[in-house]
């Protein structure tokens, strides 16, 4: 490879990225990275990270109001201050930044700031040179989608709604995907009045059905308006205020409008199009196992590939394709089953394996298993705040081939049931696994009869 500038040029510094110039650059590997806006990509700056941090903010609105019945008197409404929380992420996020930058230091690995645009098989263009690599990265992630209507300009996507110059009372996040539901959840819970507006007749399509309807109803109980089966007509500047008109006839006065309504791979500018590179039919690159693309020089992987949109599975690609392409190892494909993933809307989601659904198309027979219940701790806030938990059972091989839930902190709870589940342990085992006491979480030993088959 000593013909080239780098054994490996990195095309984006984001989850997948990092990863991928970090761990090769571990191996020997010559490796520079190029990163044209903010180190750590989406989920450091604009994903994963501020959100969480806002989700925890909307979660102390209830724990005010929970904690008068176990005896705390607090000032009430207790006043929520946007600036103080967006300016304190802001911090947060330029440590993380930091982080990053030393990171990639640390591992000798170069980093150059400036858009990069790839050239040929072997060479990249970036901030005024060309540089030559024995393999290129692409690991630029995707772009917020805005579908058109009237007015389209006056909608912000995820990228700019975490630094809002004023905290928008009036709320409306339109989509039916999980950075929907999150957006419209923390809203609410910060203080707006929050609709969400979805044209399908129920939001979180490929979730467990049940689980969908039970989110619905809790977040309709948490004051979230949720409007299926319409969608925006138009939006007319009105002052300050938005003006909505919904394809149903409803007009919605709101201060800002949210459109979650996807992500496409960020290959503008890249200089692909003149390499005639194979795309899949959704416009992403498309990889083989080891993720070479119709030109093997050039790889991909992350968002831009149409792999699940998450940092976990980013990084597990990367780590991957170091072990593949630096490490010389015959590794097997990577194994995308059973990952768990979590919604952090109001109460969150953990979900890990089949919906039931699609265990019923799967298996011939299958026992499904489910809690509904008042958690211990709403006994005495007067929550109605209500939890789910979920097996899915192949009936033939005891195998719990589906685990979900929905209440507080499901995510923490189904990252421990997703080891289970991806050991294919069985019911036997849950049932033979003495439970916690008093936790919710032991709900997921002690369900014995079926709820149905
Ligand atoms: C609002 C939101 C919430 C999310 N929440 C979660 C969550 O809770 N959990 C989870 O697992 N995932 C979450 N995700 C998804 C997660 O952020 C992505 O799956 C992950 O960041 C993908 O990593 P990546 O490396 O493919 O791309 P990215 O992290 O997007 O990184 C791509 C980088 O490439 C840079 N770049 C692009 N083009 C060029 C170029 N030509 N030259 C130089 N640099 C370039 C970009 O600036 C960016 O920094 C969320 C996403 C969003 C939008």
């Amino acid at each position: 490879m000593a013909d080239y500038d780098y054994d490996l040029f990195v095309i984006g510094a984001g989850s997948g990225g990092v990863r991928a110039a970090r761990t090769a650059a571990a191996t020997g590997a010559r490796v520079a990275i190029a990163e044209d806006r903010y180190l750590g990509g989406t989920c450091v700056n604009v994903g994963c990270v501020p959100k969480k941090l806002y989700s925890y903010a909307a979660h102390f609105h209830e724990a005010f109001t929970d904690s008068a019945g176990f005896g705390w008197q607090l000032p009430q409404p207790a006043q929520f201050d946007w600036a103080t929380l967006r300016d304190n992420k802001i911090e947060e996020i330029k440590r993380l930044n930091g982080i990053y930058g030393r990171l990639l230091d640390g591992a000798d690995v170069r980093l150059i700031h400036g858009r990069a645009r790839i050239v040929d098989a072997h060479r990249v263009e970036v901030a005024g040179e060309t540089v030559s690599a024995a393999k290129i990265l692409v690991a630029v992630g995707g772009w917020p989608w805005i579908p058109d209507f009237p007015g389209k300009e006056y909608a912000i996507s995820s990228n700019e709604v975490f630094d809002l110059e004023t905290f928008p009372k009036r709320f409306l996040v339109l989509g039916g995907g999980y950075i929907a539901v999150e957006f419209a959840s923390i809203f609410n819970g910060l203080g707006s009045d929050s609709h969400l507006i979805y044209r399908g007749e129920l939001f979180l399509r490929g979730f467990d059905h049940e689980v969908r309807e039970f989110t619905r109803d809790e977040m309709m109980k948490k004051g979230v308006k949720l409007h299926f089966e319409t969608t925006i007509e138009s939006v007319e500047k009105q002052g300050d205020a938005l003006k909505v008109s919904l394809t149903n006839g409803e007009v919605l006065e709101v201060d800002a409008l949210l459109a979650a309504t996807g992500r496409r791979p960020h290959l503008q500018g890249l200089g692909l199009d003149k390499l005639d590179i194979e795309l899949n039919s959704d416009g992403t690159l498309k990889v083989n196992d080891r993720f070479e693309t119709s030109i093997p020089s050039i790889l991909a992987l992350g968002d831009v590939t149409g792999a699940p949109e998450l940092t976990p599975v980013a990084l597990a690609e990367a780590m991957h394709m170091t072990r593949v392409h630096f490490a010389d190892e015959q590794a097997t494909a990577l194994d995308y089953d059973n990952i768990a993933t979590a919604v952090f809307c109001h109460p969150n989601i953990g979900t890990v394996g089949l919906s039931e659904e699609a265990a019923r198309e799967e298996f011939d027979a299958i026992r499904v298993y489910t809690a509904d219940f008042r958690p211990m701790k709403h006994t005495l806030s007067g929550s109605d705040e209500r939890c789910l938990m979920k097996l899915i059972v192949d009936d033939a091989s005891d195998r719990v081939v589906g685990a979900h839930m929905v209440g507080e902190d499901a995510g923490e709870l189904i990252q421990g049931i997703a080891i289970a589940v991806r050991a294919k342990l069985t019911k036997a085992d849950f049932d033979a696994t003495v439970g916690i006491h008093p936790t919710g979480a032991e709900e997921f030993v002690t369900m014995r009869t079926p709820t149905r088959r």
